[in-house]
C-alpha cells in the first residue's frame, strides 16, 4: 500500500452509532477510496485492526492491537474540559496526569478527538457496524464496475476479525462488489477456508521460506501460513501471491530459490507481486514510541529488484514489481 492524500480517506465519523443492537462491529483504522494498490481496478480498502505478526518492516505498527484507540498528548492539553463536557459515556475526568478516559465507560466514540481546540486527542481507529460499512463503501460501485475493481479487506490482519470479515463479505457479495482479502495467511485453517467462500481474490504475503527466519523477522512460525496458502490453491480459490521484498532478510538467492520453488509447486499457478521495502513508517514508530526493528535495513536497490524478479521468473512464475 502507498500513502493516499488525505481527501481520499473515507471519514468514519458517518459511520459511527447509526448501527447497534444486534449489528456486528468491527475495528478499523482507515478506509481509503479510489485506491489502485489494493487489487484490481479502483478499490475501496478497509483497514482492519489486529495483526499476530510484528514484521520487523511493518508499515502499519498502530494497527498490532485490535481495540480501537485515542491518543491523548498531555503536553497539548491546555485544560479546557470541552471534551469532558461532551463526551456521551462521562467517561473523561480531570486528573493529575491529564484528562484521562476510564476504560471501562470509553465507548472509543472518538466525539472527545473532534471536539478538542488544542488537538491534543488523536484518534487511531474506529469501531464500525457491518451495514454501515457497507453502506459507505457502496458508494463507489459505480467506480468498481467501470475499472473491475472492488473492496479490499486489508489490515493488520483482517482474519483477526473473523465474525466481521465474513459478515462484510457477504454483504458485499450480496450487492455483486468484488471483494479481495489482503492477507499475511496467519490464521486458523478453518477461518481461512470460511471467508474464502466469500472472498473472490486473496493477496496473500509470502515473506519468508525458512521457518527460523520467519520466526526472526516476523516473531510467528510460518508453518500455518504455507499449509494455509497450499489449501487455498488446492481449493481453486483466485489468489495473488506478495512478496515484501526485503533486502538482507529475503532477497539472497537461497531465500529467492526457496521462495520460487514453493509457489511453483503450489496446486495451482499464482501470479507474484513484489513488493520492495522502503522506510516509510520511520515516522510512525517515532510518533508511537516503539522501537522500529526496519531501521538498519537498507531500501531495496532497483536494479536489486529486478534481479529477484528474474530469479523468480525462472521458475516459470509471472511476476509483477510493485502491487
Ligand atoms: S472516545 Fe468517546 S466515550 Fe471515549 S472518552 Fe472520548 S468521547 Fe468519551
Ligand atoms: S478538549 Fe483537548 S485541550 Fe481541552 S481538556 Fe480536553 S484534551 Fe485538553
Amino acid at each position: 500500500m502507498k500513502p493516499q492524500t488525505a481527501d481520499s480517506i473515507l471519514n468514519p465519523d458517518a459511520l459511527i452509532s447509526k448501527s447497534s443492537g444486534s449489528s456486528i462491529f468491527g475495528t478499523i483504522f482507515s478506509i481509503i477510496r479510489f485506491s489502485t494498490h489494493d487489487g484490481p481496478g479502483i478499490r475501496t480498502a478497509v483497514f482492519l485492526k489486529g495483526c499476530p505478526l510484528r514484521c520487523w518492516w511493518c508499515h502499519n505498527p498502530e494497527n498490532w492491537q485490535d481495540l480501537p484507540s485515542e491518543v491523548y498528548q498531555p503536553e497539548r492539553c491546555i485544560g479546557c474540559g470541552v471534551c469532558i463536557d461532551n463526551c456521551p459515556a462521562g467517561a473523561l475526568s480531570a486528573t493529575p496526569q491529564g484528562i484521562l478516559a476510564a476504560p471501562d465507560l470509553c465507548r472509543h466514540c472518538g466525539r472527545c478527538v473532534d471536539v478538542c481546540p488544542a488537538e491534543a486527542r488523536e484518534r487511531t481507529s474506529w469501531k464500525v457496524a457491518v451495514p454501515d460499512l457497507i453502506e459507505a463503501v457502496g458508494k463507489d460501485t459505480l467506480f468498481f464496475d467501470q475499472s473491475g475493481g472492488g473492496v479490499t479487506f486489508s489490515g493488520g490482519e483482517p482474519l483477526c476479525q473473523p465474525e466481521f470479515l465474513i459478515a462484510a463479505l457477504k454483504q458485499c457479495g450480496e450487492l455483486e462488489i468484488h471483494r479481495a482479502v489482503d492477507t499475511s495467511g496467519c490464521a486458523d485453517g478453518r477461518i481461512v477456508l470460511n471467508v474464502a467462500r466469500h472472498t473472490d481474490l486473496f493477496l496473500y504475503d509470502v515473506k519468508i521460506l525458512d521457518p527460523v527466519k520467519h520466526r526472526t523477522h516476523t516473531g510467528m512460525d510460518n508453518t500455518g501460513i504455507l499449509s494455509n496458502l497450499r489449501m487455498l490453491s488446492e481449493s481453486g480459490a483466485a489468489i495473488i501471491i506478495r512478496i515484501p521484498l526485503v533486502p538482507g532478510v529475503n532477497d539472497d538467492s537461497e531465500s529467492l530459490a526457496r521462495t520460487g520453488e514453493f509457489i511453483a509447486g503450489l496446486p495451482r499457478k499464482h501470479r507474484v507481486d513484489l513488493l520492495p521495502f522502503h522506510r516509510g513508517a520511520r515516522g510512525k514508530y517515532a510518533k508511537l514510541g516503539l522501537n522500529y526493528a526496519g531501521e538498519h535495513l537498507p531500501p531495496a536497490p532497483a536494479e536489486r529488484v529486478a534481479e529477484a524478479a528474474r530469479q523468480l521468473t525462472n521458475f516459470g512464475l509471472a511476476v509483477r514489481t510493485g502491487g
